[in-house]
C-alpha cells in the first residue's frame, strides 16, 4: 500500500543498474567503475582519459557485483505485489550480450532455488499470495511465453496461446517445453536468443468470494535482446537485418519510456513489434522496472556507456 503511494508520486517508471561480476579467468585489474554510491550513484570512468573523463549516473538502485538475486528481488517484490492488486507491470532487462540479463530474470541455467532470477521468484510469490488469501479470494494465473525475433511475434509454446499455472513447479516445466521447441541448434539457440527479445506474461485474474468483483492484474518479464551495436561494415545478411531489426526496436521502446516519463501525449506505440505487443501494458497506471545492466571491464566501455546513455534518458 505504501509503496503503492510512494510510486504515484515518484512516476511509475523505476531504473535500477545492475553490474555483472567478473567471471573466473576474466582480468580484474580491467575496470570503469570508480564508485557506487548508496543512493543509486554510480561513477564512470573513461579509460583512455586517465581518471579525467568521469561520469556521474543516478539510478533508482545500483546492484554491485557481489549482489544476490535475492537482494535484487526484494527490490522488485513491492512490483510483483501490485500485480495481485490489479497493476499492470513490466519489467525489462536490458544491456549488451553476456551483461547479465538472462541470469537477472531466469538465473544461470539450472539454477537450484537460490539463484532463480526474478521470473521464477516473482511467479513463486504470486502463488504464495493467492495460497494465503484463498479464503476471501479465487485467483486464476495465466501464462504466455513470446519471442520475437526480426520483428516478426511468435509464440514459444504453440500448443495454446494460454497456460494456466497452479505452481512454479508447472512454470518451470512450461518454460522448458518452451526452450526445447524451438526446433533450432545449441549454438543457434544460443545466438537466437541474445538476438530475440522473450517475453514471459503472466496474467492474474482475482475474484473477491464476497462480491463476485474481479480485478485484472499482468505482469510481462521481458528479456531483451543484445543492445550492442554492429559495425556495418563487418556484418551483411542476415546479421544486419537482425541488427536493424534490433536497434529499431530497442530505441522504440526508449522513445515509448522517454514519453511517458514526460507524460507527453502521444506516445509513439506503433514503432516497433515489442511496444506493439507491451503497449497495454505500459504507460496509464502501469508500472515499468528496468534493468540495465553492465559490465565494468575497460573493453565494454563504450557499449556500458551506450547502455548507461539509453538509462539515462529512461529514468
Ligand atoms: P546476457 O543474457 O545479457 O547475454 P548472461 O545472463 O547470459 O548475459 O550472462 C553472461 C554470463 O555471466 C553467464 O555465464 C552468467 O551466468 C554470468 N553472470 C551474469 N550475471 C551474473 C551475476 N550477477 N553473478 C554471477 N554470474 C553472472
Ligand atoms: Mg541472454
Amino acid at each position: 500500500k505504501l509503496y503503492n503511494e510512494v510510486q504515484e508520486l515518484k512516476g511509475n517508471i523505476r531504473v535500477y543498474c545492475r553490474i555483472r561480476p567478473f567471471l573466473a579467468g576474466e582480468n580484474i585489474k580491467q575496470i570503469t567503475i570508480e564508485h557506487i554510491g548508496d543512493n543509486g550513484e554510480l561513477l564512470l570512468v573513461n579509460p583512455s582519459k586517465q581518471g579525467k573523463g568521469q561520469k556521474v549516473f543516478n539510478f533508482n538502485k545500483v546492484f554491485g557485483p557481489s549482489a544476490t538475486q535475492e537482494e535484487v528481488f526484494l527490490d522488485t517484490r513491492p512490483l510483483i505485489r501490485s500485480v495481485i492488486d490489479g497493476y499492470n507491470v513490466c519489467i525489462f532487462a536490458y544491456g549488451q550480450t553476456g551483461s547479465g540479463k538472462t541470469y537477472t530474470m531466469t538465473g544461470p541455467i539450472g539454477a537450484c532455488e537460490k539463484d532463480w532470477g526474478v521470473n521464477y521468484r516473482a511467479l513463486s510469490d504470486l502463488f504464495h499470495i493467492s495460497q494465503s488469501r484463498r479464503d476471501a479470494f479465487m485467483y486464476e494465473v495465466v501464462v504466455q511465453m513470446v519471442e520475437i525475433y526480426n520483428e516478426q511475434v511468435r509464440l514459444a509454446v504453440p500448443d495454446a496461446s494460454m497456460h494456466p499455472v497452479n505452481s512454479t513447479s508447472d512454470v518451470l516445466e512450461l518454460m522448458q517445453i518452451g526452450q526445447t521447441n524451438r526446433a533450432v541448434s545449441a549454438t543457434a539457440l544460443n545466438h537466437r536468443s541474445s538476438r530475440s527479445h522473450s517475453i514471459l506474461t503472466v496474467h492474474v485474474r482475482g475474484m473477491d468470494l464476497k462480491n463476485a468483483a474481479t480485478l485484472h492484474g499482468s505482469l510481462h518479464l521481458v528479456d531483451l535482446a543484445g543492445s550492442e551495436r554492429v559495425d556495418r561494415s563487418e556484418v551483411l545478411g542476415d546479421r544486419l537485418k537482425e541488427a536493424q531489426h534490433i536497434n529499431k526496436s530497442l530505441s522504440a521502446l526508449g522513445d515509448v519510456i522517454f514519453a511517458l516519463s514526460q507524460k507527453s501525449t502521444h506516445v509513439p506505440y506503433r514503432n516497433s513489434k515489442l511496444t506493439q505487443v507491451l503497449q497495454s501494458s505500459l504507460g496509464g497506471h502501469a508500472k515499468t522496472l528496468m534493468f540495465v545492466h553492465i559490465n565494468t571491464d575497460v573493453g565494454s566501455y563504450s557499449e556500458t556507456l551506450s547502455t548507461l546513455k539509453f538509462a539515462e534518458r529512461v529514468s
